[in-house]
């Protein structure tokens, strides 16, 4: 058997080293506090499970459905983004129903790029953008997002000969692993990028609904002429603790939304129509479960940001996410530091690398986990003195 060239083009994935070492771990008895995982730890809310229960009992919801995504489904997504964004979106070509994102995210790299074309992606960001992008035969250019460019990059200094081969950046914002944040200044710009490059901006909002301190995070299609170069893929998996369910949507630029929807028609069949219902069900009354949830989330985020200062640290509570980014104390490299802390500590971190080389030198806490193991995870750090202002000695 010959394996395609595409797998060969697949880097080396450090979360199943990662996984590795969690084992190893766990054999020896460590008591790991898993800190690592972006997945929320609690369940979908009972008024969407309610829905659910109902839909799966209706035998018209079992056959194949719509590639598009109901017609319903569409309408309380164009009405959600209305409520939530201010924004219209017309159900009919401007909405296209996603078996998560993530799926979304994938496709969208072989619906335009050829091959030889650029793909612009952000350094440190979600690993799914490269990889699509070397399956489609593209080619990544990495843009920095570090704390020396307020994690947006810098869009006026890419070399002319790179911008004639790019078709495509992508921005996530509420941003993953950094948790950063975009200002209004850098999205309109990044519209006018686009619209000057005829480069398809590709925004991946998947945390626009974890949001802090009065901060509400925007759509980039709130911007003006966002709709006609923009596309945002947007999910129900963390907003409503759906990661399982498997339900997203891309919305915006109409011809984007459709391309992308022919490639989806030769490829799946649409999301389950009783997960469809649920989802209508959840982003028709969102408003109070966001609210709720966050509320815990602002509590998880302060625990552990005021504990990792009281070590040492200097961290700003992000103002969006259930991510904290934080530098890797002391002359280790991210993944030397995260393995040692899980031997010594049992506490699982991400290393920054695994997001991209400029992800170097930070680890990512994830604080979809009870508060209790928090509080847990910083007094074990505490224990083993690890700490921000020297190389830290955990025994
Ligand atoms: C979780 C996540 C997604 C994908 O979520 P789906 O479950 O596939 O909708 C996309 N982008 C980022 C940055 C994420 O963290």
């Amino acid at each position: 058997m010959k394996k395609s060239e595409r797998i060969k083009k697949i880097p080396p994935y450090l979360f199943a080293e990662i996984d590795r070492k969690k084992g190893e771990a766990k054999a020896k008895g460590i008591d790991i506090i898993d800190l690592g995982i972006g997945d929320p730890d609690l369940p979908t809310p009972d008024y969407i499970l309610d829905a659910m229960t109902e839909a799966i009992k209706d035998p018209s919801t079992h056959d194949y459905p719509s590639y598009n995504g109901s017609p319903e489904f569409r309408q309380a997504v164009s009405d959600w983004y209305q409520d939530r964004f201010n924004v219209s979106l017309d159900p009919n070509n401007e909405v296209l129903s996603l078996i998560g994102s993530k799926e979304g995210i994938a496709h969208a790299f072989m619906t335009f790029l050829d091959p030889g074309d650029i793909a612009l992606l952000p350094n440190p960001g979600y690993p799914v953008y490269e990889v699509a992008t070397l399956f489609a035969g593209g080619e990544p250019y990495f843009l920095p997002v570090t704390e020396s460019n307020g994690y947006q990059p810098d869009l006026s200094n890419i070399d002319p000969a790179v911008l004639s081969k790019s078709n495509m950046l992508f921005l996530n914002y509420p941003n993953n692993p950094t948790g950063a944040i975009a200002t209004d200044d850098f999205l309109q710009q990044a519209i006018e990028f686009g619209l000057k490059h005829d480069i398809l901006i590709c925004m991946d909002a998947a945390y626009t609904e974890v949001y802090y301190d009065g901060y509400k995070p925007r759509s980039i299609l709130e911007f003006n002429r966002a709709k006609e170069i923009a596309i945002e893929f947007h999910s129900l998996s963390k907003t409503f603790n759906m990661t399982g369910w498997r339900i997203g949507m891309a919305v915006g630029h109409s011809e984007a939304v459709q391309a992308l929807g022919k490639i989806k028609t030769n490829i799946d069949s649409g999301i389950f129509k009783a997960v469809q219902r649920a989802g209508i069900a959840a982003l028709k009354n969102y408003k109070p479960f966001v609210k709720s949830q966050n509320q815990l989330y602002q509590k998880r985020r302060d625990i552990v940001v005021n504990g990792l200062n009281q070590l040492g640290w200097n961290l700003e509570a992000p103002k969006a996410t259930f991510y904290i980014w934080a530098k890797v104390p002391g002359n280790k490299t991210s993944e030397q530091f995260s393995m040692d802390l899980l031997e010594n500590t049992g506490v699982l971190v991400v290393p920054g690398s695994g997001y991209g080389s400029a992800g170097e030198g930070y680890f990512r806490i994830s604080i979809t986990t009870p508060e209790e193991k928090l509080v847990e995870a910083i007094s074990r750090l505490k224990k083993h003195h690890v700490q921000f202002d020297m190389t830290p000695s955990p025994q």
